[in-house]
C-alpha cells in the first residue's frame, strides 16, 4: 500500500515527501481509510508505530476540506495526550504533515508561563494539542471553549489513566459537543481504558498492531546479571566497549538518574537527566541536546521518557529493571522505531529477579544472557532462577541465531534511514 492507494490530497502528499515517508506503517494503512469515512476509530497501538500521523493525517484532510462553522477560528479539533513531551511531538507532526495546508495548530502544557500559550490561542487556531491539566485551566480561564470541537483524539490513553487523569480527562470530554468524530489511541486496552472507550464512542471500527505483550521483534535485547554496586562500572564498560552513539537509560527513581549522571559525568562521560524534579525548560534541553547527539547519554525515570521519540536512537539501558512488566515494552520500544533495528540492554541485580521473570512472562520468551563482561555474578545460579520454566529457550528475542553472548552484533545497516521526526518548531506554525 502507498499514500497515494489512501486517496491524501496533494498539500499532504508532498508534505510526506518532504518528511521522508515512502508507504503507511500498518496502523496508518488501516486507520487513515477509517478516520476519512468520518468513522470513530478505536485503534490498539503504541509510540513507534507511526500513530501520530494515522490520526494527524485524516483530520488534517477533513479540516482542508471542510469550512469553519463561524469565522471565529476557534479549536476544530482537540487532540489530548498524557505528557507534555508527547503533546510538544505531536505538534511537530501536524505542523510537518500540514506545513502545506493554511491549518493553525497550537500545542499548551504546563510547567511554564501560559502567555505565549494564551497569546496564540487569542490569534485563532484549528487545532489543539493540550495535556489535560493546562486544558481545564485555561478552560477555566476562559481562554478556551471547546463548542467547535468536531474531531476529538485521546492518545494514550490506557497512560492517561496510569498517570490518574481520569478526572480531568472525563472534565474535558463533558464539554465537548455530542456531534464529533472521535479516535481513541491506546497501547493496551485493560477493563478501565475499554470502559472510557465505550463511553465515548460512537459505532467505532477497531484497529490494531504490535500489541504491547509482544516484545518489538526488531529489538536485540541482552540482560546482564550485575551486582547492585557493579551497575554503574558496567554501564561505563559498555560505554566504552559496545557501538553506542546514543542511549537512553532508564533509572527508576529520579534521585538514581541524578546520580548516574554524576557517576557518568565523575567518568568524563557527557550525560544528562530528565524527570519529573527538573523544570520544564530543563527537560526540553536535555531532550534537544539528546536529539542533536550534542549528549551521548540521557538519563530518564520513566515517567520523563514517555511518548519521547528520539530519530535513530539505536540503545536503550534499563539501568534499573522496571517492576511492572509492560513498562519493560514501553522502554525498549523507544528503540527500534518506525521498522528500524535497535538494542536493549538490562541490567539485574538479584532484587530485581522477579521482575525479570515477570517480564518474560509477558514477553513469552526469554531474554539472552550476556555473559562477556567483567561484572558477572556467580556462575550462571540466578540467571537459571530467573528464567520463566514455561517457554522453552530460544537464542535470540528476534529469533536472528546472532550469539547472544555477543549483543553488540548489530546489523545497523538494517536501519531505515529515511524515517524523520519532522523538526521542532514553536508552538504556533504559519
Ligand atoms: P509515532 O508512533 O507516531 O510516535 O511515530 C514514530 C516515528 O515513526 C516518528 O519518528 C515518525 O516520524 C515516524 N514515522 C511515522 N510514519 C512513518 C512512515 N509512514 N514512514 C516512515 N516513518 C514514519
Amino acid at each position: 500500500m502507498t499514500f497515494q492507494d489512501l486517496n491524501l490530497i496533494e498539500p499532504i502528499q508532498r508534505a510526506l515527501t518532504t518528511a521522508g515517508y515512502k508507504k503507511p506503517t500498518p496502523i496508518q494503512a488501516q486507520s487513515i481509510p477509517i478516520a476519512l469515512q468520518g468513522r470513530d476509530l478505536l485503534a490498539c497501538a503504541q509510540t513507534g508505530t507511526g500513530k501520530t500521523a494515522a490520526f494527524a493525517i485524516p483530520i488534517l484532510q477533513l479540516m482542508a476540506g471542510s469550512k469553519p462553522e463561524s469565522r471565529s477560528r476557534q479549536a476544530r479539533a482537540l487532540i489530548l495526550a498524557p505528557t507534555r513531551e508527547l503533546a510538544i511531538q505531536i505538534g511537530e507532526s501536524f505542523d510537518a504533515y500540514g506545513k502545506n495546508l493554511p491549518l493553525r495548530h497550537t500545542v499548551i502544557f504546563g510547567g511554564v508561563s501560559q502567555h505565549a500559550q494564551t497569546r496564540n490561542l487569542q490569534a485563532g487556531i484549528d487545532i489543539l494539542v493540550a495535556t489535560p491539566g493546562r486544558l481545564l485551566d485555561l478552560m477555566n480561564q476562559g481562554f478556551i471553549k471547546l463548542d467547535k470541537i468536531e474531531f476529538f483524539v485521546l492518545d494514550e490513553a490506557d497512560r492517561m489513566l496510569d498517570m490518574g487523569f481520569i478526572h480531568d480527562v472525563k472534565r474535558v470530554i463533558r464539554q465537548l459537543p455530542a456531534r464529533r468524530q472521535t479516535l481513541f489511541f491506546s497501547a493496551t486496552m485493560p477493563p478501565a481504558v475499554a470502559d472510557l472507550a465505550n463511553g465515548i464512542l460512537t459505532r467505532p471500527e477497531k484497529v490494531a498492531v504490535d500489541p504491547v505483550s509482544s516484545t518489538a521483534e526488531r529489538v536485540e535485547q541482552a540482560v546482564y546479571f550485575v551486582e547492585k554496586k557493579q551497575k554503574l562500572g558496567l554501564l561505563i564498560h559498555l560505554l566504552n566497549t559496545e557501538d553506542i552513539p546514543s542511549v537512553l537509560v532508564f533509572t527508576r527513581t529520579k534521585h538514581g538518574a541524578n546520580r548516574v549522571v554524576k557517576d557518568l559525568d565523575k567518568k568524563g562521560v557527557r550525560a544528562e537527566a530528565i524527570h519529573g524534579n527538573k523544570s520544564q525548560n530543563a527537560r526540553q534541553q536535555a531532550l534537544s541536546n539528546f536529539k542533536a547527539r550534542r549528549t551521548r547519554v540521557l538519563v530518564a525515570t520513566d515517567i520523563a521518557a514517555r511518548g519521547i521519540d528520539v530519530e535513530d536512537l539505536t540503545h536503550v539501558i534499563n539501568y534499573d529493571l522496571p517492576n511492572i512488566p509492560e513498562t519493560y515494552v514501553h522502554r525498549i520500544g523507544r528503540t527500534g522505531r518506525a521498522g528500524a533495528s535497535g538494542t536493549a540492554f538490562s541490567f539485574c541485580d538479584q532484587e530485581e529477579q522477579a521482575y525479570l521473570r515477570d517480564i518474560q512472562k509477558l514477553a513469552g520468551q526469554r531474554i539472552p544472557v550476556a555473559r562477556n563482561h567483567p561484572f558477572q555474578m556467580e556462575e550462571g545460579q540466578e540467571a537459571m532462577q530467573a528464567m520463566p520454566t514455561a517457554t522453552a529457550p530460544r537464542q535470540t528475542a528476534n529469533g536472528s541465531g546472532r550469539d547472544p553472548n555477543r549483543p553488540h552484533q548489530n546489523n545497523r545497516s538494517n536501519r531505515n534511514k529515511n524515517r524523520r521526526r519532522p523538526k521542532r518548531s514553536n508552538a504556533v506554525n504559519k
